[in-house]
């Protein structure tokens, strides 16, 4: 593996290529997100190609809010574009741009396209617009204004700007071919009425550049070397460089299409993401079951797991599905090696050790993580009165069930042996308690030789910590919520777990720290951003592989 962002790929061979021409001699690429919803792991792609690009060619990535649809966008999309792409551990400098920066001199470009004869005003409705330009099938139809002279058209175009029409009455579209096997080249529409408060420019404007016409520019403006975005834009890259050699600007960037991201039992839309959130179907756009990277890192998913994700997944023209679980196994990975591991239980049982004294509490210790001994050790409270994982009982358990059972010896983590004598029922039969015996000279968790081949966790009941569980499944219970005609109709109803009564030993809590740890055992859990009636929510960031299931299958 290289330490490179990007793996070598064919835009790397064509950037590499441009270096050694001397087409270039620096590259410049830019994030173009549009501030209308948080972005999503699709958009961390995007975001590890342009600015890991930008990196391992010691070049600079610019961030450029593409902000020319007003009644979309928000300043709290562009502040969550920024901590997102920040959180990911990418930079833009002094590098913040907006295509609204651009207003003026785009309306200049315009002019320039009526003066040389290639853009026209067009008094027809966007519906007529739509009717007229035909499909694939059929040509599409020269609109009646379409031959307005260049004079009269620079005089609508003024007006249009000075406020002099309707939302809606008039429209700029550039001339080139409405017979075009393209559709995107069958005059396009250019600039829009629409009276709308822009978050950048307030009330300055009440005509708005299209995305197809100001994409290009702003790429042009700033000089972008490479242009790269996802495979639905090849058919717009005639367009794409129709505008540029159509006025006066120096710089052609080129464009480069790649292939989406698409995982798994995920949506990759910020128009559904955001349909989520306007239906309360989640708790916000960072709700740790969302696939926005807000969500994920509220979740918990480390920002190297993410990166790591994306490089193993490279880049290519070829469109596909990764699976959710290697995402999920790139998250495992990092946590195996940073998170440190601790003793929780989620579904308590209460053990009681009788030949343990009353009131005595011994300190034990623990190591935080078995493979790596530079997360030093810990200190763990032992009494008599102990909780384990109710899961980790079986009455009548067969001689392959390595755990608590009458007369079964296990040993506790960190701890002792302890033999079960007996469980205690309440009326309906629920198992509410275990009676057992602990083994003095075992402390440590060795005792002269006698093979125990199950190991539980467990915590000190007067020492443990209440707090609350959230355990999260799939959002959606469909491989490809997207392709289903309502995509809600996939949303899985299990996909969130709360358990409210589940411990954790002593000490973690108060740490008040953002790191995820091991819940021995059970899972990779990190603490929420929200309380729940004082109790700390801790959420599930991932599960470990079982491997109970397994250990206990082979013998
Ligand atoms: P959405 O459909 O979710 O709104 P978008 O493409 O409209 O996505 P933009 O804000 O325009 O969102 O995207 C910014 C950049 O991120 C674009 O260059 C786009 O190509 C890229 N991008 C968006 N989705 C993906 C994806 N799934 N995989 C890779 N890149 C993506
Ligand atoms: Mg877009």
């Amino acid at each position: 593996m290289t330490d490179k962002n990007v793996t070598e790929n064919f835009i790397t061979q064509i950037i590499d290529a441009d270096l050694a021409s001397g087409k270039h001699n620096k590259i410049l690429t830019r994030f173009p997100p549009e501030p209308n919803g948080y972005l999503h792991v699709g958009h961390a792609k995007a975001i590890c190609l342009n600015f890991g690009l930008a990196q391992d060619y010691k070049a600079t990535c610019n961030l450029r809010f593409d902000d020319t649809n007003p009644e979309k966008e928000s300043n709290e999309y562009a502040e969550s574009i920024k901590n997102d792409i920040k959180w990911l551990g990418f930079d833009w400098g002094e590098n913040n741009f907006h295509a609204s920066d651009y207003f003026e001199q785009l309306y200049g470009f315009a002019v320039q396209l009526i003066e040389k004869g290639v853009a026209y005003v067009d008094d027809q409705s966007i519906e007529e617009i739509r009717e007229n330009r035909g499909n694939y099938t059929t040509p599409g139809k020269n609109s009646p204004y379409r031959d307005r002279s260049v004079e009269e058209n620079l005089t609508l175009f003024k007006a249009m700007r000075a406020g002099d029409f309707a939302d809606g009455a008039k429209v700029l579209r550039a001339k080139i071919d409405m017979l075009s096997g393209n559709i995107n080249m069958r005059d396009p529409v250019l600039y829009r009425i629409k009276r709308m408060h822009h978050i950048n420019t307030g009330d300055a404007w009440c005509i708005y550049p299209m995305y197809d016409f100001t994409h290009c520019l702003s790429d042009a403006i700033e000089g972008i070397t490479h242009s790269l975005c996802t495979l639905e834009f090849e058919d717009h890259r005639p367009l794409y460089d129709w505008v540029i050699d159509n006025v006066d600007i120096e710089c052609h960037p080129q464009q480069i299409e790649f292939s989406r991201l698409n995982v798994s039992y995920t949506i990759t839309s910020k128009r559904k993401l955001n349909q989520l959130v306007e239906e309360n179907l989640v708790d916000g756009w960072d709700d740790p079951r969302m696939s926005t990277i807000s969500g994920m890192r509220r979740r918990g998913y480390p920002p190297e797991a993410i990166r790591s994700f994306v490089k193993d997944v490279g880049i290519s023209k070829k469109e596909s599905v990764i699976s959710m679980t290697v995402l999920e196994d790139s998250v495992r990975n990092v946590l195996n090696k940073t998170a440190p591991r601790v003793m929780g239980v989620l579904r308590p049982l209460k053990v009681v050790i009788e030949n343990y004294p009353e009131d005595k509490v011994e300190i034990l210790t623990g190591s935080n993580h078995p493979q790596d001994e530079s997360f030093g050790s810990r200190e763990i409270p032992f009494s008599r009165e102990i909780y384990v994982e109710q899961s980790d009982y079986k009455e009548n358990a067969n001689r392959k069930f390595f755990r608590l059972t009458e007369g079964r010896e296990v040993r506790l983590r960190h701890a002792y042996y302890i033999t079960c004598k007996e469980a205690i029922k309440d009326a309906e039969g629920n198992v509410i308690e275990l009676r057992c015996t602990y083994d003095p000279e075992s402390r440590g968790g060795t005792a002269d030789g006698r093979k125990v081949k199950g190991t539980i966790h467990w915590i000190s009941a007067a020492h443990a910590e209440p707090i609350e569980v959230r355990l999260y499944d799939r959002l959606f219970n469909h491989p490809k919520p997207a392709s289903v005609e309502n995509f809600l109709d996939t949303i899985n109803p299990d996909s969130l777990e709360i358990i409210h009564n589940a411990m954790l030993e002593p000490g973690i809590v108060d740490q008040n720290s953002d790191a995820a740890y091991q819940f021995e055992r059970n899972a990779y859990f990190k603490r929420d951003k929200t309380y729940e009636k004082d109790k700390p929510i801790f959420n599930q960031v991932v599960t470990m592989r079982d491997s109970w299931a397994k250990l206990e299958q082979e013998s």
